[in-house]
């Protein structure tokens, strides 16, 4: 009696984001960008937020230099907030050993308030029209940057931010979970652009209009700021021309950490979302907005729901437990299930913190 109830909503659970998945696919690969492209070169501020990064600031620095944009119009702003580890001081000790042929500002602060608050800091110091961000641990390709900043021409975009690129993807089994979930999201991510807007944001390559962008979000990190552009009517997109090189933290417990915060994020600029929907105020494409709410906001609580129809179904027709080796022995599919489980444990999580009020505005390093 009750588990064609729990099939059925284990089939929403599992139909609806796999849907989504598959409609973003399609747009992300046949779908058009609506957008005009012109060649322009505006005057732009790349800023570095850094906290305790001493270790590899000095590559950072190394791989801007190899940037191909005319460095007449590139500013560099590292904003430092009091790194225990002599980071300023090694970015210091770099500028009197290097002549950059661009112009590279550091600004050092007394305290540790977090990177949206270090960034909104150099953000009054920054010269360029445009402003870029990026993570002192991830790399660019020397030309993401130009691919990226060329879909900015057009007027509808407000900001653009690149695809995550794993370094270590075979290295654990928690470096090549995450490799299967960046393949699905990164889909999603670019199909969304093309309908409109993507919010969840890359702040490891960002770019702003900076007359638009005003200030950085500090409640919800990059995802917060592209929402806040997007309210103004403008696109925020993610180009998958534009690639950021990063490594994923090796072991569970700090992949855990990371996920969890950046869930955190996101659970809390959807509900925003579905708050501007509910006054009818939102700016977001409405298949966008309603998928993501879905997805972040209720389908985790459909996952224990699963989990007890998947018992229910093994202990009613006791045969169906023969697939269980498959997925086991599988790597693939193995892998896709801890993946699978892996998220809706750390969104739940994520939400439970959100919901007891537990934000997390500085992190642990
Ligand atoms: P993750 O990749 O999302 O885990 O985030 P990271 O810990 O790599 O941080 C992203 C960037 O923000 C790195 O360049 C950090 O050094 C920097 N960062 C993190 N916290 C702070 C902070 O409190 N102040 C400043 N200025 N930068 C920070
Ligand atoms: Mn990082």
């Amino acid at each position: 009696m009750i588990l064609p109830v729990l099939i059925s909503i284990s089939l929403v659970h599992i139909m609806v984001p796999a849907g989504y998945y598959f409609w973003m696919k399609r747009l992300s690969k046949k779908g058009n960008w609506n957008l005009t492209l012109s060649d322009f070169e505006p005057k732009v501020t790349l800023i570095v937020a850094t906290y305790n990064e001493a270790n590899i600031i000095e590559d950072k620095l190394n791989n801007i230099r190899e940037l191909t944009y005319p460095k007449d119009n590139l500013e560099v702003i590292v904003v430092d907030s009091a790194s225990t580890d002599g980071t300023a001081q090694v970015v210091k000790d770099y500028l009197e050993r290097n002549s950059l042929p661009f112009k590279t500002i550091v600004i050092e602060e007394d305290q540790r308030r977090g990177k949206s608050k270090a960034l909104n800091n150099a953000l009054q110091t920054a010269s360029g029209n445009i402003v870029a961000t990026s993570d002192a641990d991830c790399i660019w390709t020397p030309q993401s940057f130009n691919n990226a900043l060329k879909y900015l021409s057009d007027k509808s975009v407000a900001a653009v931010c690149g695809v995550e690129v794993l370094t270590n993807p075979e290295e654990s089994s928690a470096a090549r979970t995450e490799l299967q979930h960046r393949q699905v999201f990164n889909f999603i991510r670019v199909g969304e652009s093309k309908l409109q807007s993507t919010i969840v944001f890359e702040g490891a390559l960002a770019l702003y209009k900076k007359g638009l962008l005003e200030k950085f979000d500090e409640d919800c990190d990059d995802s917060g700021s592209a929402l806040n552009l997007v309210q103004k009517g403008f696109r925020t997109i993610m180009v998958p021309d534009a690639s950021f090189l990063n490594a994923c933290p090796r072991g569970w417990k700090a992949k855990a950490t990371k996920k969890i915060r950046r869930a955190q994020h996101l659970v809390d600029v959807w509900w925003k979302c579905l708050k501007l929907s509910l006054r009818r105020k939102s700016k977001m494409n409405p298949w966008i907005s309603a998928s993501n709410i879905f997805l972040y906001l209720f389908n985790p609580f459909l996952f224990p729901v699963f989990m007890v129809t998947i018992v229910g179904i093994f202990l009613t027709w006791p045969l169906t437990s023969l697939t269980i080796p498959v997925f086991l022995l599988v790597p693939k599919l193995r892998d896709g299930i801890i993946t699978y489980l892996s998220n809706y444990v750390f969104l739940l999580y994520a939400i439970l913190m959100q919901a007891l009020g537990r934000k997390q505005i500085v992190w642990k390093k």
